[in-house]
């Protein structure tokens, strides 16, 4: 330890790993420490900017969190749960085998625009379809609302991908079984290798190896791999941030009868009325509306 970056005297870093109340922080010179918050404080993720006072070799203990620009989270039906901090760019892993839940990826794009974030879907498995094959399809949806979708072989080829995520610190989300693990370890070969380091160098063993972890691409890019996900939940969200989570309704809003209007059954919806003329895809529609009786019937403890 340098007399500069000695006990009690705060350096700064980025955590790079998040499990539980343990936290893997890197700091300038590119050292990991493995750190703990001090005191009582909210969840931390990965991809926080945070202060650190070294406690000792290797070790820290967080002392402050910096203001972030996005936070991504689910909620399940008891709490919240951090995916992770300061994300430009949201990746969702979807394939056509096994099938994926659309209902999962359409969540996580509502986060995503809570956020204010960017959403890109890789179509991953490609070598098993062609573009006449449902799941292509599904997503031309997608694309057609303004997000990237990018066909992929992870096995074959992941150079696809690497412009879209170029200059971006993107979360990789996905149902397991996508493939993420896949892409994730050819986008960063040594990543196994490094998860062991991490592990035995600050002896966390089990903590360590199924949280979410960021990988530097290169100075400007960087990707947070998150734990395979079945659910989505979306109870933290408010009315208006739902509304919010449908591009394609912005241009509508403000036309309907009623001010108060939430687009579900009112007469005089302007969002019902392009529905009906098809400049709103009435799949979308209804997943709005499911969304919305899902907030409305939330838990007591969401209220
Ligand atoms: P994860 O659960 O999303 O991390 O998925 P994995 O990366 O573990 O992949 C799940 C399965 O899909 C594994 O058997 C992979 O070998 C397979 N897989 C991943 N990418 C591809 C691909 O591009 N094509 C094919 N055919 N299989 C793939
Ligand atoms: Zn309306």
């Amino acid at each position: 330890m340098t007399k500069h970056e000695s006990a009690g005297n705060p350096s700064s870093g980025l955590i790079v790993s998040a499990h539980g109340r343990h936290y893997v922080v890197e700091i300038a010179s590119g050292e990991l420490l493995h750190c703990y918050p001090r005191g009582k404080r909210g969840k931390l993720a990965c991809g926080d900017q945070v202060m650190i006072e070294r406690s000792g070799d290797q070790q820290g203990a967080i002392i402050k969190v910096q203001p972030r620009t996005s936070l991504l989270y689910r909620s399940d039906r008891h709490r919240q749960k951090i995916i992770a901090a300061n994300v430009t760019q949201v990746v969702v892993v979807v394939a056509a085998m096994p099938a994926f839940h659309e209902d999962l990826l359409l969540r996580c794009l509502v986060a995503c625009e809570q956020q204010g974030v960017k959403g890109l879907i890789i179509l991953n498995k490609t070598d098993l379809i062609d573009e006449t094959a449902p799941t292509a399809v599904q997503l031309a949806l997608y694309e057609s609302l303004g997000y990237t979708v990018v066909p992929l072989s992870a096995k074959q080829d992941v150079t696809p991908i690497l412009p879209p995520l170029h200059g971006q610190r993107s979360v990789v989300v996905g149902q397991s079984g996508m493939g993420k693990s896949t892409i994730v370890n050819a986008l960063v070969p040594d990543a196994k290798a490094r998860t062991a380091e991490f592990s035995t160098k600050l002896d966390a063993g089990k903590h360590t190896t199924t949280g979410a972890r960021l990988y530097h691409l290169d100075p400007d890019t960087s990707i947070i791999d998150s734990p395979g996900m079945q659910t989505f939940g979306l109870h933290h969200l408010s009315q208006p941030d739902l509304v919010n989570g449908f591009p394609e309704f912005r241009s509508f809003l403000g036309r309907c009868r009623f001010d108060d209007c939430r687009h579900t059954v009112e007469p005089g919806c302007a969002i019902a009325e392009a529905v009906e003329h098809n400049e709103i895809d009435e799949r979308r529609w209804n997943a709005y509306r499911e969304l919305t009786t899902e907030l409305e019937n939330k838990p007591p403890e969401w209220a």
